[in-house]
């Protein structure tokens, strides 16, 4: 076995992702010597310490970080100025502080500043989840094949990007770098207009008519149901993700919103070519991502 990489792993927020990572930590033995984990409530703590998936259970995030040579952020993005707050006096002098935020801009803007001179920030989102949270919904096979992106900072030392590189790549992850603007909008055409659609979909089937909602759920043919799937995600990390990556966003939409009424004029106009094209490209993307098993 490899030595650990970090001594004190500090883990702010241990649901889907940073119970994960402590899985990954416990069965491999060398992401860190030491796993703490700290979250908001008695109840995730209590089911943390049941779990046996952390060497320390600390309600006090400024206790937790202390001695810690990483820390790792996993909780949802809007937390993070009041996290940072919390935990920034306590960060050992040449810590490195990450995260898992699906959104880089905001990290970068909420939590940069407050850090001290002298601790390490190194921005990373693994491209890698599921529609369920909280440290039961975590799995020690949720990063392997899946790409991490990391956003490092023009300042950033090296050799701390370099150790969270090697932290995601004993994760089983593949590891590249992006500019976080660029990531902003890249997750969000990929991710978070997705889940936009997905949540909208199935509220304007529960806008319907009594009789047909339930008609909805009884019939639910596959292409509502995979939306429901999407839909069935926490709604405060979905919450934090779409005001913190506003203009991306919008953007991405309003393109989709455009080329939705493209759709809806060939419908109107008997326009089968344009109809049968865009199905084509649907099925030629779909057939892409199995190939580069991303599917
Ligand atoms: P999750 O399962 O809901 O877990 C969130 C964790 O954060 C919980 O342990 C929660 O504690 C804790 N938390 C919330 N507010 C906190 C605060 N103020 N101080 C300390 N801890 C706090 O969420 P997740 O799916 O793991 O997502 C975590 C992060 O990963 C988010 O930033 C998300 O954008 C990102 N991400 C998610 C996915 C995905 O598919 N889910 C994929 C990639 C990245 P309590 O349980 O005590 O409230």
């Amino acid at each position: 076995m490899a030595e650990p990489l970090f001594r004190r792993l500090a883990l702010i927020g241990v649901g889907l992702i940073g119970s994960s990572v402590a899985r990954i930590a416990r069965a491999r033995g060398d992401l860190a010597a030491e796993v703490v984990a700290t979250a908001r409530s008695a109840a995730t703590l209590a089911r943390v310490a049941a779990l046996g998936i952390a060497d320390v259970v600390e309600p006090d995030p400024a206790r937790a970080v202390a001695g810690a040579d990483c820390v790792m952020i996993c909780a949802p993005v809007g937390a993070y100025a009041a996290i940072g707050a919390a935990i920034a006096p306590h960060l050992a002098p040449g810590a490195i502080v990450t995260d898992v935020g699906s959104t880089k801009q905001s990290v970068i803007r909420d939590l940069g500043p407050l850090l001290p001179a002298g601790v390490h920030f190194v921005p990373a989102h693994p491209i890698a989840g599921t529609e369920f949270s909280g440290p039961d919904a975590g799995f020690a096979a949720l990063f392997e094949g899946r790409w991490c992106l990391l956003t490092p900072l023009p300042g950033s030392d090296g050799e701390a990007v370099e150790r969270i590189r090697e932290l995601w790549r004993r994760c089983g992850a593949m590891v590249a770098a992006m500019e976080p603007a660029h990531h902003d909008r890249v997750l969000a055409i990929v991710s978070h207009l997705p889940h936009l659609i997905a949540f909208t979909i199935c509220g304007t089937a529960d806008d319907l008519a009594d009789e047909s909602r339930a008609e909805v759920l009884q019939f639910a043919a596959s292409g509502f149901r995979d939306f429901t799937r999407i839909a069935g995600s926490d709604p405060t990390m979905w919450r934090d993700v779409f005001l913190n990556n506003r203009e991306a966003l919008l953007e991405m939409l309003a393109r989709f919103m455009e080329d939705a009424q493209a759709m809806a004029r060939a419908v109107r106009w008997g326009d089968g070519a344009y109809i049968e094209d865009k199905i084509n490209r649907g099925r030629k993307i779909r057939r892409s991502l199995i190939e580069i098993n991303q599917a």
